[in-house]
Parts: structure tokens; sequence; C-alpha cells
């Protein structure tokens, strides 16, 4: 039986999947955090080129993508979709489950040089010379320092202190890449200045480090600031995981469009939404059946567990209010493997989908998700991310719950994890807090 279904080169999709016109509500529009009124797209001129701003807004349902920026994604695209029939097998399900490997190719292990890519482009075409960005874990930092190296584009990024002095591995990536690379709380911004003299053990948290970014950018010349997640164009640039994965799937099941369950992992909702919004859409205009289901961790349960309202996106709330689901932007998540899923809010745009009933979120412990990577490494032999663990976690319990129907399920494998052994290791032992 085939198990991979592969793209060539030139399949590579031409234009991203905009959602935004296609929203069963409108968008709530973010606010300036110094009049609480719509926000200009202008005022975001001094942290983002106007390209990614228009792409912020637009209401274009497709968007090209530039061959520059195809030359560039064809290093590392089209990515495999894979038959998890071995999973299938241990599961004793009929189920057939199907996922899309973000960590194969991606030279950073993730789904996030899908949109570092598209990111430094626009900023170089407009005559950026430097990139400031935050990182937690080390994900986002390395897939915009390996871009950015791309596009000749400096880098500096602020690392949450305690991951920067427990995961000196993905430190040592950033650098090879020639990011320079700052613990946060750092010396090189008053906040973080001001932080550090009440605390000078202060472990940081990725609000703060957003926070330092963005002065960073404002302070030194022609230097713009990257988000890796939670913004409209961020998830437009990932949606060609999701166009690509309907050609493959269509390879696969011939008779369907697509799956009867679409899953991811959220942190902001990048992966989620790159995979998801391409059959949502599809879902919208046509009433194709899908459910769509979201797994986030107890740990920030935003979806399951917050407020639907305006919240800001850092800690010294210096960034525009964005309506979403939110545990409060002064909210510390405890210290979870799965580090890119501590953040404290969820894309607008998926807020909406949550609210109006197009996407399902479901929560799962940290001992859940791992128990499902484990089960995952054993079956396909792959060792995911800790926080694709989670998406691997709903897609088990899909297949025992649907174990004698013939449903599809496919699910996005954002990463690998063989960067996150230290929270293996911990699991084995039955040392996780
Ligand atoms: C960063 C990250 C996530 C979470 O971020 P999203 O924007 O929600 O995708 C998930 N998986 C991996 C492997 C990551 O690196």
């Amino acid at each position: 039986m085939r198990k991979r279904f592969e793209l060539d080169e030139n399949e590579l999709p031409k234009k991203w999947c905009n959602i935004l016109p296609e929203l069963p509500k409108p968008l709530p529009p973010p606010l300036s955090p110094a009049t609480n009124e719509p926000l200009n797209p202008k005022d975001l001129e001094a942290l983002f080129p106007k390209e990614l701003i228009n792409q912020e807004i637009s209401k274009e349902p497709d968007i090209a993508i530039p061959n520059e920026i195809r030359e560039k994604l064809q290093r590392i695209r089209p990515s495999p979709l894979i038959r998890a029939q071995s999973l299938e097998e241990f599961l004793k399900t009929k189920v057939r489950i199907y996922y899309k490997y973000e960590g194969e190719r991606s030279p950073t292990g993730s789904h996030k040089v899908n949109t570092a890519i598209a990111q430094a482009f626009y900023n170089t075409k407009e005559g950026t010379r430097s990139l400031t960005t935050e990182t937690g874990a080390g994900q986002w930092g390395s897939a915009l320092a390996y871009a950015s190296h791309l596009f000749d584009l400096n880098c500096k990024v602020m690392m949450v202190k305690a991951s920067y002095d427990q995961k000196p591995h993905r430190r040592t990536i950033m650098e090879l890449y020639g990011a320079e690379v700052h613990p946060s709380p750092s010396l090189i911004t008053d906040f973080g200045k001001q932080l550090l003299k009440l605390d000078p053990q202060h472990p940081g948290s990725l609000g703060i480090a957003i926070s330092e970014a963005i002065l960073l950018a404002l302070k030194e010349e022609q230097t713009k600031y990257s988000l890796g997640s939670v913004l409209n164009h961020v998830l437009l640039h990932q949606t060609i995981i999701g166009l690509e994965a309907i050609k493959q799937f269509q390879m696969a099941e011939s008779q369907k469009f697509g799956p009867d369950f679409v899953v991811g992992c959220v942190g902001g909702g990048s992966n989620f939404a790159g995979l998801a919004y391409p059959f949502i859409r599809e879902k919208i205009r046509n009433g194709y059946e899908m459910q769509a289901i979201a797994a986030e961790s107890t740990a920030a349960s935003k979806m399951s567990d917050g407020d639907y309202r305006y919240d800001f996106g850092d800690t010294a709330n210096m960034t525009p209010l964005l309506k979403m689901h939110t545990l409060g932007s002064d909210y510390i998540p405890p210290p979870i493997h799965a580090g890119g899923l501590r953040y404290h809010g969820v894309a607008p745009s998926l807020s909406v989908l949550i609210d109006t009933g197009f996407v399902t979120p479901l929560k799962f412990e940290q001992q859940k998700a791992f128990e499902a990577a484990e089960i995952f490494a054993k079956s396909e032999g792959i060792i995911p991310a800790p926080e694709s663990s989670h998406a691997i976690a709903a897609v088990i319990d899909i297949a025992k719950e649907y174990r004698n129907d013939e449903q599809t399920v496919l699910f996005n494998l954002s990463g690998h994890g063989l960067l996150d052994l230290l929270g293996y290791q911990k699991y084995i032992a039955r040392e996780l807090e």
C-alpha cells in the first residue's frame, strides 16, 4: 500500500489562501494601544514593511506568491503527506490517518521557515537591513535566523532567559546562521534593564521578549520587527501547507475533497491555520463536511478557557490590541516542554472561527501528549515535537472513538522533536511536573 504522497517542486502552490474575506463574521479591527480606536494601518509602518501590512488587511481571496519566495521555498518544500499505517495498526482502528510532515525538509525542523522566508523577502525588498524578533524555546528564532541569512539581513533574536540558559543548542543554531542572540530580559533595552534591576535572575517570558524586540526595532535605523505567529500575514504564508495537502490528499483518497477531520496543535495558531484554512474555506464556500480540531495545552488553554476580548500581544502593552481568545497578556504559563504552546492568546481569525463553531478546541495535559508522542515514535519512527504531540493526542482519541468507521483524519506534524530530548528524557524517567 502506498504510504507517501509527494508533489514535484513545480507543483508548489502559486498563491496563498487568504481566509479574511471568507470569515463567517467580519474580523474585529485591531485597536491602537494609545487611543483604543481602530488602528490606522500606517501606524504599523515603523514595525513592518508595507507589503506585509497590506496582507494583514487584504480582502483578496488568493494572494500571489512572488517567484523569489517560491525559489527559496523550493529548497524546503513541498513537504510530504504520509499515511500513518503503522499507527492505525497499533490502534486497531479503521480510521485512515494521514499527516503532513513539516519537520522533514525544513532546515530548522518545523513549519516556521515558511513565513520566515516570506517575511525576510518583503523586508529586503523594502530596504530593511536588520530584523529583530523574540523566541521562546528557539524554533522561531532559528527559522528567522536561517531566512535572514538567505536574504543577507542581520537578525537579532531576544531569547527568553530561561530557555537561553537551558537550551543552548537552539542558540548555537541561530548563531551558526549568523544571528545575534540576547537573553531577555536584556541590558540592551530600557525595559529589560528595568526588569533586571527588580530581579537580576528574572527568567523572562515570551511577552517580555516581544516588548524588547519591538523596542529595538523602533530604536535602530532600517530595522524592522518580525513575528512568528498570530498575525494574519503569518497565517497566510503558512496556508501553503494546506494547499499542498489538498492535492496530496486527493492522490491518496480519490473519492473525496478532503478528510473528515483536520487536526493541528495551537500556540498562536499558525501551523493549525496553515493546514486547516484551505479546507475550512471549502467548508464555508461549498459545505464540504469536515470537523476542524485545534489541540492546545492545559498549561495555556486560551481557546477552551480564555475570554474572547481585546488584549495585548506583549507584556509591556506596546502592541496593537487584538480581539482574541486570551488568558491575559500578564499570564505566565507553567514551564511545559512544548514551549511553542505557551502563548497567552491566539490568532484573531482563528478566534472568529472558534466563536462561530467552525473550529473545535480540545486541551491536553503534558503527560498525555508525551504518551501520544511515544506511541507515534514507536509506530511511525518519527520523534514528534512536544507541540505536535498535542495534535497526535487528539488524533489518537478520534481513531479510538471511530474505531469501526471509515473516517479519515489529517493532522499537521508541525515539527520533529530531536532538539527537545530533555523533555523526553524527563518523561522516560517519570520526572515530568
Ligand atoms: C512554534 C511551534 C508551534 C506553535 O506555534 P503555532 O503558531 O501555533 O503553529 C507548534 N509546533 C511547532 C513544532 C512549533 O515550533
